[in-house]
């Protein structure tokens, strides 16, 4: 284990132990919370790093608009069909405060707290136009038994967020996650790419044929997770597939 990640465990032990003695704080401030305030206090909320626009999952250019994305010529991608995600959009990188709340929503199950960041995330691409045409929006899947043990998808909260402010409509059964993967937390790019290896399978495949679909997940991390979920989907007869996601890894 890195060290890097040794920090990032006993930071989170740190967390868990703040939040179990005073769960009324906010997860970033540790200020306690008003009444009116859903789990994150309005000065954090406001304070929360936000990045520009859409970019591309595979050179991380920022890709502005509608003609960006379309035109996109990745320098990372040998071959231009390679790209199998035209473009993802983040709320933030994944910093110390988004670590923090994404914590919050998938292990304290803070689900008012998950509908808000969707909320931010459902208006800023509607703002941007920056997936026009969308039809269907779809949350990355856990397998049955880690939703079991977990209670809660937090992909599927953010989806069906994402989906009441856009009105596109959310499909959580129509992609499946058949392989009960390892967690990815200790791999690499590599790894993960093998780890996430026919993981998924598209149920209903008629539901998304000729559609645009965004795939919706917590954090995208190499891309491994989504970069499948794509290919299942193109291979399942979507016509394009986007990513929203609440924050990015930067290396
Ligand atoms: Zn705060
Ligand atoms: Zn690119």
């Amino acid at each position: 284990m890195s060290l890097v990640k040794i920090k990032r465990f006993l930071l989170d032990l740190k967390d868990d132990i703040l939040d179990f003695i005073y769960p009324q704080a906010c997860p970033i401030c540790r200020n306690s919370l008003k009444r009116e305030e859903a789990d994150v206090c309005e000065e954090c909320w406001k304070a929360l790093a936000l990045l520009p626009s859409p970019y591309c999952p595979y050179c991380a250019s920022f890709l502005e608009n509608q003609d960006d994305i379309t035109n996109h010529q990745c320098p990372n991608l040998s071959r231009p069909r390679d790209r199998r995600i035209l473009a993802v959009r983040s709320l933030g990188t994944f910093d110390d405060h988004y670590q923090k709340l994404v914590h919050r929503l998938k292990y304290d199950k803070k689900i008012p707290l998950g509908r808000r960041l969707a909320r931010k995330l459902g208006e800023s691409i509607k703002q941007e136009r920056s997936f026009p045409g969308c039809d269907m929006v779809i949350p990355v899947p856990l397998h049955r038994a880690r939703h079991r043990a977990r209670g809660l998808n937090q992909s599927e909260v953010l989806a069906e967020g994402i989906s009441r402010v856009t009105d596109i409509p959310s499909g959580k059964n129509i992609l499946r996650r058949k392989k009960n993967t390892k967690d990815q937390t200790y791999l690499n790019a590599q790894q993960r790419a093998e780890n996430v290896k026919g993981a998924f399978v598209v149920t209903q495949p008629e539901k998304i044929n000729s559609k645009r679909v965004i795939l919706v997940d917590d954090v995208m991390t190499t891309g491994a997770t989504l970069n499948e979920c794509a290919r299942v989907l193109l291979d399942s007869g979507a016509e394009d597939v986007f990513a929203v996601t609440l924050a990015v890894v930067v290396e």
